[in-house]
């Protein structure tokens, strides 16, 4: 086994790590109600580094409450519009400023890379918040001229107004970008919220709420707090008091939020799981495909919901395809997130990385052949290898399930009709990918194929301007873009007899 050493922490970080534990509620950090703490560990080194928060009933009860007041006293609704999109800007330019600090947290509290959070996370973060903001202003309803009404002269006209309490519920894989994405059209529209952050990473939205307070957002706006999905995810989900929810996660409990959501009636959008296909036509340049193929799956160590996690090459090419992948993994071995030359780094828990390794174990015993990989290097903390298998069949689970790590199955196919029907054969939609220089074929796939996104010759990009979401079991309504801040708006008809 090799062993890795984690750099040293920042100053910055070791500070945030010293804190004593509690919750960002009407513009104040204050004591739970209870003593529960949950452990934060690094899983580059599996070692426990910080305690926070878990949430008890009443401390959510008193986060609603606080966003309730917030919102129902209109002090961010009927703010101008523009003011609240120069304290998103604000808030924007804070994370700008911390970005260095808040990449660190992601990677030490996710696990990720530290140059991948500076990368990508960071920036796409930022850029939520700064587009959204420009929302903020340009929300009008419509006046169609008077059309089929019968009663004489009449007035009638739309008005788009904020949706009301916001619980947003966030997954772990990229902590801070879910919550900018996820609090920056509810702002944007006008709502108050309440953010809780995956119980594995909850650091990044600590030093969020900071900044919060610093961009000057009125006290009750935004609340944190931080707690287990089962009792402080549920509450929220039940409360009365809330009027939507938005969740990032699995598909299991996508469902059962939808069950539990439905008495109150609360909005809902869902950004679930999927098992995104890599489609590699037989006119690519292999190497170049390959190594989009490598990132699609690697990135992240694959916990990303639009992961290439299903490879489809056309046999004519199959094995090159699959000897680029597989000659592509050594840029991604896992090392600790600190290191500077790390590309991935580990799962971010040990149940995480229990589920890949069954996942990998469950695969062989069904018959499938490891190409690179199915290990973890070392012991300490939750690595584990790039890992490539072949021989496998529609019917695996490790072709119908969301492993949710660096596993990618890979399969053959002949022709683009066939392909399209293998890659809608999952009961997930999110994304796919398509590499092909003939536009022909492309258009055709794009068509063809049952998926919120698809990308062309690339993999994962998103675009704070461009909506995302999933068909299918992947989710219900899409976040970002325009489409991004309606679910967080309710339209009012008036008509006025005149
Ligand atoms: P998870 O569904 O277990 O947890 C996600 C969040 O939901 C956490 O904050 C958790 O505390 C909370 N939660 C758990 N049970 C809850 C309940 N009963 N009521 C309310 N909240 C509850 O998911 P995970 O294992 O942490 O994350 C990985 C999954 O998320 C993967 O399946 C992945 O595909 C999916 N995901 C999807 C997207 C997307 O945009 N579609 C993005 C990231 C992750």
């Amino acid at each position: 086994a090799i062993r890795y050493d984690q750099p040293a922490y920042s100053a910055a970080a070791q500070q945030l790590l010293a804190r004593e534990p509690r919750l960002f509620i009407n513009g104040e950090w204050t004591d739970s109600s209870h003593g529960k703490r949950i452990a934060v560990e690094d899983p580059s080194t599996g070692r426990v580094i910080a305690q926070v928060v878990d949430a008890s009933d009443a401390d959510i009860d008193r986060a609603v409450a606080a966003a309730r007041s917030a919102f129902d006293d209109g002090r961010w609704s009927t703010l101008p519009p523009m003011q609240r999109e120069r304290i998103m800007i604000r808030l924007a330019d804070l994370l700008e400023t911390h970005g260095d600090e808040l990449a660190e947290l992601e990677a030490i509290d996710n696990g990720k890379p530290k140059s991948m959070a500076m990368a990508v996370d960071i920036p796409a973060a930022i850029s939520e918040i700064r587009y959204m903001a420009g929302w903020a202003g340009k929300l009008g309803g419509e006046t169609p001229a008077p059309y089929t009404l019968p009663h004489g002269a009449m007035f009638g006209y739309t008005l788009r107004e904020p949706v009301g309490v916001c619980a947003q519920i966030v997954p772990w894989n990229f902590p801070l970008l879910m919550a900018c994405q996820k609090i920056a059209p509810a702002l944007a529209a006008g709502c108050t919220l309440v953010l809780k952050p995956a119980e594995q990473t909850s650091l990044s939205a600590l030093r969020l709420a900071d900044l919060v307070a610093e961009a000057g957002f009125p006290a009750g706006v935004i609340n944190l707090v931080t707690g287990m999905g089962e009792t402080a995810g549920n509450r929220l989900v039940c409360h009365g008091d809330v009027d939507k929810v938005a969740f990032t996660g699995s598909t299991d409990v996508g469902k059962m939020i939808t069950r539990n959501a439905a008495d109150t009636m609360k909005r809902i959008t869902l950004e679930l799981g999927g098992k995104s296909p890599v489609i590699v036509m037989p006119d690519v340049d292999v190497k170049q495909a390959a190594r989009g193929a490598a990132s699609a799956i690697f990135f992240n160590s694959g916990q990303v919901c639009v992961a290439g996690s299903r490879l489809y090459a056309h046999r004519s090419i199959f094995d090159s395809v699959l000897e680029g992948v597989a000659a592509a993994t050594p840029n991604w071995a896992p090392r600790p997130a600190l290191d500077p030359a790390a590309q991935m780094g580990p799962l971010v828990s040990a149940e995480q990385l229990d589920r890949v390794m069954g996942f990998i174990a469950a695969g062989k015993r069904d018959g499938a052949s490891v190409v690179t990989g199915g290990d973890s290097p070392t012991d300490q903390g939750y690595y584990c290898n790039p890992t490539i298998l072949a021989d496998v069949n529609p019917q695996m689970s490790v072709v119908r399930e969301e492993i949710f790590g660096p596993v990618v199955v890979a399969q053959r196919f002949d022709d683009l009709d066939e392909v399209a029907k293998a890659a809608n054969d999952t009961c997930y939609g999110l994304g796919a990918g398509v590499w092909t220089r003939d536009m022909a074929t492309m258009h055709k796939l794009v068509g063809k194929i049952k998926a919120g996104t698809v990308w062309g010759n690339c993999h994962a990009v998103i675009d704070a301007a461009l909506p995302f979401g999933g068909y299918k079991q992947s989710g219900i309504g899409r976040e970002q873009g325009r489409q991004g801040i309606e679910p967080y708006l309710e339209t009012k008809t008036v008509f006025l007899k005149l």
